[in-house]
């Protein structure tokens, strides 16, 4: 079975390459390689022994978009990672992540619209839900204003697939990840951050290994056990299991409604020091930070209540924090040896 990764050569669209050539689909990938390198194709080939067939398209491109449809009428499904992520960039540059995140998805479904029947996977965000009232966070928690475009365009997202999947033969399920770490055990492929880290993980793994002097904890005065923010830290390779069950769901016609979505987290939420502290238990090393002020437009606490993932959907993450900072202390090094 065919399936076609858009963004297969990003973070978590490499390692739900290599889960899903393990269960045995045909991967093609599209990617215009803006956030990654052609060289990932190398670590899905070191891992899984076989190379996926890659297209080096811009899926803002509308008539190449229908000219591989046009070309790919067979595919099980399409898993949708491509966009832009940056939070900040995407509020200096609005009109950009506007054009990335909604343009691309538009011209998808508008060829998926075109067949027999078509499975749509969706990569959305726990941003989605703002700083939700309760914890842990439900799928049913109330989809709060975003906070910046980038935001805004996995809210955008979800509504332009739920509104196209009433009226059309496609079915979708959204996944909303809480926050991504790790890389695969093997350092074959992990994440690759293009300059400054913006997430957590990879900025004390550049610490740790000293390519930044040290780590700015941005608050350890909000009302949490430590002071600093929480997070749900879900390892990418879990992640990418997650991305063949929901498509193996659809393929196999098990969704109960033409549009599902899940939260994929662990369940557990860890503060930064907490993440932190484990860094430096995995690695030996003390990694240097300092507690600057609060930054504009944090949530203090999210992470998820994963009863339906793991109920409805059959899937349940099964790596613990340690597991993931291990993974990507190891991947830092190799890439930097
Ligand atoms: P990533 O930047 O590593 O991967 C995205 C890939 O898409 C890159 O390889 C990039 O080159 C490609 N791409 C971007 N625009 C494209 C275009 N117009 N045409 C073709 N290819 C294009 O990001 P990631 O962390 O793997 O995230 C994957 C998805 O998950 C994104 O939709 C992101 O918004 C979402 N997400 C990520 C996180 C996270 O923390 N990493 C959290 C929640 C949701």
């Amino acid at each position: 079975m065919k399936v076609l990764v858009t963004g297969g050569l990003g973070f978590i669209g490499s390692h739900t390459v290599v889960e899903l050539q393990n269960e045995g689909f045909e991967v093609v990938i599209i990617d215009n390689l803006s956030n990654s390198s052609e060289k990932v194709l190398d670590g899905i080939v070191a891992v899984t022994g076989k190379k996926p067939l890659f297209e080096k398209m811009d899926l803002r491109e509308k008539a190449a978009v229908q000219d591989f449809f046009a070309r790919h009428s067979d595919l099980a499904g399409v898993i949708h990672f491509a966009a832009s992520k940056a939070v900040n960039e995407s509020v200096e540059n609005p009109l950009l992540y506007y054009e990335n995140n909604i343009n691309t998805l538009v011209y998808i479904l508008q060829e998926l619209q075109k067949m027999e029947s078509a499975n749509f996977i969706f990569s959305s965000s726990c941003t989605v839900y703002g700083e939700a009232d309760v914890m842990p966070i439900t799928e049913s928690a109330p989809v709060k204003p975003a906070l910046s475009p980038y935001g805004n365009t996995k809210q955008i997202g979800e509504e332009i697939i739920t509104e196209t999947c009433k009226v059309s033969r496609i079915n979708s399920i959204l996944l909303r990840y809480f926050n991504p770490i790790g890389a695969h055990p093997s350092a074959h492929i992990g994440e690759l951050p293009i300059g400054v880290p913006q997430n957590l993980v990879p900025f004390i793994t550049q610490t740790g290994i000293g390519i930044r002097e040290q780590l700015s904890v941005y608050g350890d005065d909000y009302p949490t056990t430590d002071g600093t923010c929480i997070r749900d830290y879900i390892h990418v390779v879990d992640l990418a299991k997650a991305h063949v069950v929901a498509l193996q769901r659809l393929i196999n016609k098990k969704n109960v409604d033409k549009v599902e979505t899940f939260n994929l987290g662990t369940g557990t939420g860890s503060s930064v020091l907490e993440v932190i502290t484990t860094f430096e238990k995995v690695s030996g090393k003390p990694l240097p930070y300092q507690i600057v002020g609060r930054r504009e437009g944090d949530i203090i606490t999210a992470y998820a209540n994963t009863d339906k993932a793991n109920n409805v959907l059959g899937w349940k993450a099964k790596s613990t924090l340690e597991d993931g900072l291990t993974s990507a202390w190891k991947w830092e090094q190799k890439i930097r040896s």
